[in-house]
Formats: structure tokens, sequence, C-alpha cells
């Protein structure tokens, strides 16, 4: 009787004509999850089960931040053929269990055998009550639920569940690019678009010697906890300083964010198209500050053509600080360094930009040329989830 890892694939099983792709992928981001392990991935279109002699709990601690796993549980694989040795095979791991009540609930793939699930399952809860004293039946609150499935080549037996991430295995819906900042609210947004499946790159504009050191290793910390669920993570580092100065200079204050906000719309859209990233993601919550308004929205979103995903924005700051608690980025965002945008904060930004003005402003700055500059010089950091090394890849 082997010990084994069993997957759930939840959300996966509804993809009818390519389920093989959505497994395969997943099978491959369990494998880059667990590269320091010995391990043997096998599944079929309705289980994945890992085969390994590591520590099971370690194996279920990485498994646990993968997306596209519905539940995990340990499980026996029985390849006895006579319901006899089956059910001896049950007892005999019940036997290191302590408890009381219990239930057995079967599943019944092997349509060869004759008996119904509820049969089976009548069948093996009397086996278990003739071989183990003092326990009994109890179908609505038991105990212990033990899990019968009976398929075409053994028989599979295991009793705790433990929830998975739910979602799609990353990269089965292609790359999109973060912007990420050092705050609270964007990297929460990553999270939750790498819960789709999408892959994330990540662009962040930093403007030196307004912006620390400090503030740039934040958005490190941060990426590299979304490493995690992302199989490592690409930062391009975008010198804005040059930009937010000219902006600064001639441009009146009340639309700086929102011109600044459209450079980096821009510049961000030509990294992505330059990566293959089909979707800008970003952090904004509707409301939450001047650049956020649906005007606001609006005179900034039109500068680029590429869609923006804006996976939190219809939270309550309340339940993304809970969402980012979870995820653990939560104590990184909350460092004080300042990110680009606080320091150049006006006093009075517009809350409904005109795009008209939006377009007369920026005329007064020569910001093709320095968007291309900028796009020039990114730098990309490639960040593990694990390592603390990174390299660094200049264009
Ligand atoms: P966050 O908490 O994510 O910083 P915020 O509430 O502070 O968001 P803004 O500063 O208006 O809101 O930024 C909105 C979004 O724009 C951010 O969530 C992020 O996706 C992006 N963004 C802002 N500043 C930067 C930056 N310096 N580099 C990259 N992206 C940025
Ligand atoms: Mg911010």
């Amino acid at each position: 009787m082997e010990k084994v890892i069993l997957i759930k694939y939840g959300e996966l099983s509804t993809k009818k004509d390519n389920i093989n792709f959505f497994l395969t992928k997943l099978k491959d981001n369990i494998e880059w999850s667990l590269k320091d392990m010995k391990v043997n991935i096998t599944y079929d279109l309705g289980r994945m089960f890992i085969h390994t002699e590591e520590d099971f709990d370690k194996v279920i601690n990485k498994v646990t931040k993968i997306f596209g796993i519905h539940e995990i549980n340990i499980g026996y694989i029985i390849t006895e053929n006579s319901f006899d040795e089956i059910s001896k095979k049950v007892v005999e791991l019940l036997k290191d269990k302590t408890f009381t009540t219990f239930k057995v609930e079967s599943r019944r793939s092997n349509k060869k055998i004759v008996k119904t699930s509820v049969e089976l399952s009548k069948d093996m809860g009397a086996m278990i009550l003739k071989n183990i004293p003092n326990v009994k039946v109890d179908v609505k609150n038991p105990e212990i639920l033990i899990n019968m499935e009976y398929r075409l080549d053994n028989v599979l037996v295991y009793f705790e569940k433990i929830k998975g991430l739910g979602g799609y295995p990353v990269g089965t819906l292609g790359k999109g690019l973060l912007m990420l900042s050092g705050g609270i609210d964007s990297p929460v947004a990553g999270y939750l678009s790498i819960k789709r499946g999408v892959k994330i790159e990540a662009i962040y504009f930093e403007s030196p010697p307004h912006t620390s050191f400090e503030a740039k290793d934040k958005v490190i910390k941060l990426a590299r906890k979304l490493a995690v669920y992302n199989n490592d993570i690409n930062l391009h580092v975008i010198n804005f300083t040059e930009i937010q100065e000219a902006i600064y200079k001639n441009i009146p204050h009340e639309y700086l964010i929102t011109i600044m906000r459209r450079m980096m719309y821009r510049i961000s859209a030509i990294i992505a198209s330059r990566k293959n990233c089909k979707i800008l993601i970003n952090g904004e919550s509707i409301g939450q500050v001047a650049s956020q308004t649906l005007t606001s929205m609006n005179a900034i979103n039109e500068v680029v053509k590429i869609p923006v995903i804006r996976p939190v924005a219809c939270f309550d700051k309340l339940d993304i600080i809970d969402l980012a608690k979870k995820i653990d980025t939560y104590e990184t965002s909350i460092l004080p360094f300042e990110d680009c945008c606080t320091i150049f904060v006006p006093k009075h930004p517009v809350i409904n930009p005109s795009k008209e003005k939006c377009g007369e402003y920026e005329k007064l700055i020569p910001y093709e040329e320095l968007i291309y500059k900028a796009v020039k010089g990114d730098q990309i950091l490639k960040i593990e989830a694990q390592e603390k090394n990174i390299y660094v890849d200049l264009l």
C-alpha cells in the first residue's frame, strides 16, 4: 500500500477540450515548486499523485501555495482486488487513529463493480464496526471521514482534506505586466491575477534621488513574495526621475498625478508589448484617491490600447488589507519608504481631469523622447522565490 499526496483539481475539471494543457502545466508547476526534492508525479483526468519519500509536511507546505489545486489529501493506494483484502487494509490504517465516530463515503469510477457506492460504504462500515472496538457510525458529524475511491486499477483511501488555493495553474492564461508599487494594493492585485493563471512580470518606477534605495528594496521584497506563486518573477525597474521632474517643472500642479500616471501607463504598455504581456495589471481601486475616480481612470486609461485589469477595483480597503495579510505582503507594504508618487503629490490634485487639458499640458514636455530614454534604461531583475541573489540584465 503506497502512501501518496493526492491532488484534486476543482475548477480545472470544467475545461473539456484542453484539460490536458492545464494538467500538464499544473504538473510542471508542481515540479518547479518541488525542484529541490525527489518526487514523481503521475496524473489522470480526475486526480494527480505525488509519489515521494520526502517529508510529506514539507511537500504539502509547498503544494498549498500552487494555484490550480482545489484540495490536497494524504492518500493510500490499495492494489488488492477483493473487497475483503481492501477492507483489511482500511482497518489497518484506522488502527493508528483515535476516533469514536466515523462515516464512509465511496465513489466508484470502476463501473465493473456491481455494488452501488452506497452499498460499498455500508459494507465497509460493517467491516470497520466488526474489527475496531468501541466505534460507531455518525453520518451527520463524524470524527473521521473515510473517503474511498474505487478506480479502474486500484482503490484510493484518504481521510483529512486540506484546502488548496483554487484558481488556474500559473502560465495557462499567458502573461501580464503588473505595475508594482511599494503600497498595499498592487501586490494583492498581482496575487489575484496570478491566481487566474496569468504569469506576471512586474514594473516599478523609481525616481532616485527623490526615492530611496529602501523604497526599491521594499518592492524587490514584495516581488519575492509574489515569486512563490509565479515561479520566479522578472521585475523591470524604470528610472522615472527625468519624466517626473519635467512634469513637476512644467505642468500645472493639479495635473501632476494624472499626467504622471499617463506616462507610467505609456511606458508599461511598451514594456508589456516587448515581453509579450497581454494585459496591464494594477492596484487601482475605485474612489480610493483622486487619480482613481471614474473620470480620472478615463483620462489616464485613454493613452493605451492594451487592456488594464484592476483586480481590487471593487474591494474595500479593509478587504485588501485582509488579503495582504493572508499572502504575507502587508508587513512589507507598510514599511515607511516613499515611492515616487508620494513625493510629488500636489496639495489639490484634480478629481475630474479633462482629457483635452491632459493633451495640451503634455505638449509642454518632450515626453516621447523621455519615454524612449526611460524604456531604454529598463533594468530587469530576476527575483527568485527563495534565494536572495538576483541577476541584473540590462537591455
Ligand atoms: P498601492 O497601495 O498599490 O501603492 P495606491 O493606493 O497607493 O496603490 P496609487 O499610488 O494611485 O495608489 O497607485 C495606483 C496603482 O498604480 C498602484 O496600485 C500600482 O499598481 C501603480 N503604481 C503606482 N506607483 C507605482 C510605481 N512607483 N511603480 C509601479 N507602479 C505604480
Ligand atoms: Mg502607491
